[in-house]
């Protein structure tokens, strides 16, 4: 039996809202629904292969490459262009999604906001 769909990829087939904010053939980006920063974007491969960015980092670095560039398109288009990009790997970590995604979190993110 296969795994159940993943929740981003539910949002990607429009089964879940979302606050989507860019979309292509291979990546979906939406705005998180507990924001951490005054910019808090997660950006979603449509592809639930990878369930972190070393899996997607060794399998396809190009859709690793579209993710950054992505990220970075966001924050220009949302904020100042500057953001800090995050991929939680693994649940020690943080990760709750087991779909391959990026933070992007932007806006004036002070000394030691975000813990660190
Ligand atoms: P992570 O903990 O790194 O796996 O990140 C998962 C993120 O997905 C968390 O920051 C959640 O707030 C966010 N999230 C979960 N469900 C939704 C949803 N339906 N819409 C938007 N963001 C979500």
């Amino acid at each position: 039996m296969s795994n159940p769909p993943s929740i981003f990829t539910r949002i990607i087939a429009r089964e879940i809202p979302a606050d989507i904010v860019f979309e292509s053939d291979s990546i979906i980006a939406f705005r998180d629904i507990a924001p951490k920063a005054p910019l808090h974007i997660l950006v979603v491969p449509k592809t639930e292969a990878y369930r972190n960015v070393t899996e997607l980092a060794a399998a396809d670095p190009g859709l690793l490459a579209e993710v950054v560039a992505t990220a970075q398109l966001i924050a220009s288009e949302h904020s100042d262009g500057q953001y800090r990009l995050i991929f939680n790997t693994g649940d020690n970590a943080g990760q709750t999604v087991f779909h391959v995604h990026a933070h992007v979190l932007g806006g004036t993110l002070t000394e030691g906001s975000l813990g660190f």
